[in-house]
């Protein structure tokens, strides 16, 4: 195990800690008894277990048994230091109640139902420092995705949305992989390489090719982005404490909602951060694949890209509201869901919804703070229009090629741009 995990108690904050709490400093950290940093995860905590304990959650370590008797942070006081275990530590985080937002390990145990009923009694006004954790939180699992997005992970086959939501969360793996060799790939590269790509998977499921066949054999360096990123988005959203709650026809009916919207706000905030003017993926390409009529589509594409870069551009979103807004989105209810599903989702919207008002009036004031939350908030409508532009989209290019996408594709696509409804 990593020796950051034995971050002292006193090291200082770093990060998205713009907002620290200067009122508790006689508080102490209800795991370790040192001076508290005000509140995190919902108990007053020092800087080192609040670390600690998000780290556990969001790499889902699992640490080996405790060598004593499990008692390590049992009786400490401010003289009797606890001992240097991991195991205990994690245990005495759950003890004094430490709750996060995102979960890993779904410790079915006696834990989980004091955590889901710690979490339905979270209000974000508790403390200021709530929203630094959340941020924190967000932007770590922010970054998983980008790592998955350059890696070397290239799966031949996208599963359909039931699997998706039905398998363990995968993002903690992100680290596992490689980064792709070879990026950025020029235009004429990319187009290439997905014309190869697909007639690839197009040969494995005609079964001209071996189905264990893999994508290296062929040099190939690009990914289909569009399921990919689909696959990403559900991922994301599995993390959610709340998403566990749900049934499974409402998990099912949610990410049909927000799936693309999802998506199509982190490929655009990343083309942004990246100085773009229009979407890119992140080999470099600036368009799809390949498409027969190609100028046409691509000028479609374009017109398309640069309506939802715009406000982001023009606007200037920071990486904070960004992340705000994009766990707002995942919880962009619909009437699909049972009234029971929209209730936790809604739930869930309206708290990411405060962190961000929050947010706003803490980096703007008072007077532009509440311009600003609704100028963030727009975006939304903007990536609806972007979705249904998308669909219509895709709608025409099946018509005019619909030979062109692998199988395992369509299936995903067509769930989650709901082009067979
Ligand atoms: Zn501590
Ligand atoms: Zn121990």
């Amino acid at each position: 195990m990593s020796s950051e995990d034995e971050e002292p108690c006193s090291s200082t904050t770093e990060g998205f800690d713009f907002m620290k709490n200067e009122n508790d400093e006689t508080q102490l950290c209800l795991v370790c008894l040192k001076p508290a940093v005000g509140k995190h995860y919902k108990v007053p905590a020092c800087h080192g277990c609040k670390s600690f304990f998000r780290r556990a959650i969001l790499r889902n370590i699992i640490y080996p048994p405790c060598k004593y008797e499990a008692q390590c942070y049992q009786n400490i006081s401010i003289t009797n230091r606890p001992q240097k275990c991991r195991f205990c530590r994690y245990q005495k985080c759950y003890d004094v109640g430490m709750v996060a937002y995102f979960l890993y390990d779904r410790r079915k145990s006696e834990n989980g139902m004091k955590l889901i009923e710690s979490v339905s009694r979270f209000g974000i006004r508790d403390d200021i420092t709530i929203i630094d954790d959340l941020i924190s939180d967000l932007s770590d699992l922010d970054v998983k995705i980008s790592e998955y997005r350059v890696s070397k992970f290239n799966p031949i086959k996208h599963p359909d949305l039931e699997t998706l939501i039905k398998s363990p969360n995968q993002l903690h793996q992100a680290t596992h992989f490689e980064k792709m060799p070879g990026w950025p790939l020029s235009q004429e590269e990319f187009i290439q390489q997905q014309r190869r790509l697909i007639e690839i998977k197009i040969r494995i499921e005609g079964s001209q090719l071996p189905a264990e066949t893999k994508l290296e054999q062929f040099d190939i360096k690009t990914k289909e982005w569009l399921p990919f990123d689909m696959m990403m988005a559900v991922e994301f959203a599995k993390t959610f404490t709340f998403f566990d709650r749900l049934e499974f026809s409402d998990k099912l009916a949610l990410m049909k909602k927000s799936t693309f919207m999802s998506l199509a706000l982190t490929t655009a905030f990343n083309s942004y951060k990246a100085k773009m003017g229009i979407i890119q993926t992140p080999d470099g390409a600036c368009i799809s694949g390949p498409t027969r009529n190609e100028q046409a589509v691509r000028h479609f594409e374009r017109v398309m890209s640069l309506r939802i870069m715009e406000p982001l551009i023009r606007d200037k979103f920071t990486i904070p509201e960004y992340l705000l807004l994009k766990a707002i989105v995942v919880c962009n209810s619909a009437s699909t869901l049972s009234k029971h599903g929209q209730r936790i989702v809604e739930n869930e919207k309206n708290k990411f919804g405060k962190a961000l008002l929050e947010y706003c009036f803490l980096q703007y004031g008072k007077k532009e703070g509440g311009a600003r939350y609704s100028k963030i908030l727009n975006y939304i409508d903007v990536l609806e229009h972007y979705q249904r532009d998308f669909r219509d989209f895709m709608k025409t290019l099946q018509i005019f090629t619909p030979n062109l996408i692998p199988e395992s594709r369509r299936k995903l696509q067509n769930e989650v741009l709901c082009l067979e409804e």
